[in-house]
């Protein structure tokens, strides 16, 4: 082995010590996504809408950084129009969540990102 440039003589006798000990050691790391692992509380995953406590105001619209969410036309809602999200864009910065005046919008503790297509990370009303 070289550290610093120099040659370090580490005897076979430890080196084969060492393997042996951590072949039968459990795994530090976790076989995901085979083992699926809860996220903790609080944690900030993909966003949830509930379009019953939508008014359509837009705020959550105005605040994104992302331009994540577009407001679109939707008979749901009192002012007619509902929030569109294309998650792929999201950032996680939680400005939605905080304006929304009904609570509308909310984090999930899921953290599967990783799709196929974007169209699988959008929300329509
Ligand atoms: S969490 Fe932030 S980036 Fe994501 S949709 Fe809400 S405001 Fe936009
Ligand atoms: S801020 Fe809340 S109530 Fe207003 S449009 Fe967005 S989700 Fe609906």
């Amino acid at each position: 082995m070289v550290e610093g440039g120099e040659e370090i003589d580490m005897p076979w006798g430890i080196v084969l010590k060492e393997a042996l000990r951590n072949l039968f050691k459990k795994p530090v790391t976790i076989n995901y996504p085979v083992v699926n692992v809860e996220a903790p509380e609080g944690f900030r995953g993909l966003l949830s809408f509930n379009i019953s406590k939508c008014l359509g105001c837009g705020n959550c619209a105005r605040v994104c950084p992302t331009n994540t969410i577009t407001m679109v036309p939707s008979d749901k809602t009192r002012l007619k129009r509902a929030p569109r999200f294309e998650l792929a864009k999201c950032v996680f910065c939680g400005s939605c969540v905080e304006v929304c005046p009904t609570k509308a919008i909310s984090f999930t503790r899921n953290y599967h990102t990783a799709v196929l297509k974007k169209d699988e990370l959008v929300i329509n009303p």
